[in-house]
């Protein structure tokens, strides 16, 4: 079996089934929900052994679940999902090959458990698209600063504050994995796209532009300096660090 990870860390599947949930979230515009996919055969046999011991030993609720030998999750071809309980999205693993199969009416009952079947797959042929490292969006990275913990959409001479799960998910499909950088890493970032330190640390308080006050350019602050009279902005990178010291980064 050839295996592929997802990104956003969200696990495993066979290669096939990787590729399609991709597709499924270049379709939705954001991550694809998984709360499991592929398993080890240990931990299929511990949970179809928590199901037995829930069904017919008297244990606690578990989940029905089949044991290594029979799970679709150790082929890597299943997917536990909550996009099943929102029609629209529903309506997108459909299209891609995803059927849920595992609907008893009785306690057996999974709607969340989707299995790909390439058969039913209408994007199957979809031409992939160029990885972000060579199109034009190779000019954007998403870094998140391991000294602070923050995370930051960077382009050139501009760089957005990212401040939720959320808006990381949507960011990443559209521009590629986050990268956790070092002083090193994010130094060269932030100085390759020709942004200013102490702009860091005012998008990180949303103190700049945009609704929220995370984004920074060039451009728009040449704009305001031209209203409001040019004022220089200097700053470095041990500055910045130690100045958001107080401000909590942590993704929500
Ligand atoms: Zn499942």
């Amino acid at each position: 079996m050839q295996v592929t990870q997802l990104t956003g860390g969200r696990g495993w599947l066979e290669s096939a089934a990787a590729a399609s949930v991709h597709r499924i979230d270049r379709q939705l515009g954001r991550l694809a929900d998984v709360n499991d996919a592929g398993r080890s055969a240990e931990q299929a046999n511990k949970n179809r052994a928590a199901w037995e011991d829930y069904k017919y030993r008297g244990g606690p609720w578990a989940p029905y679940a089949l044991g290594a030998d029979e799970s679709v999750h150790c082929k890597g071809r299943a997917v536990d999902s909550d996009d099943w309980y929102n029609d629209a999205a529903a309506a997108v693993w459909r299209e891609n090959g995803w059927r849920q199969t595992a609907r008893y009416n009785d306690d057996r009952d999974e709607p969340w458990h989707g299995e790909y079947l390439p058969e039913n797959d209408q994007h199957i042929n979809d031409p992939e698209p160029a990885p972000a490292t060579t199109n034009g969006d190779n000019m954007i990275t998403i870094a998140r600063w391991i000294k602070t913990g923050a995370c930051y959409k960077v382009g050139p001479e501009s760089i957005w504050y990212i401040g939720s799960q959320e808006e990381l998910g949507a960011q990443q499909v559209l521009y590629g994995e986050m990268k956790n950088l070092d002083d090193v890493g994010f130094r060269a970032v932030i100085d390759s796209n020709f942004i200013p330190w102490a702009v860091v640390e005012q998008v990180t308080r949303g103190q700049v532009y945009g609704t929220n006050g995370r984004y920074w350019s060039r451009s728009a602050a040449e704009g305001e300096a031209g209203r409001a009279g040019t004022k220089r902005v200097q700053s470095s990178l041990d500055q910045v660090a130690k100045n958001l010291a107080d401000v909590k980064v942590t993704l929500s």
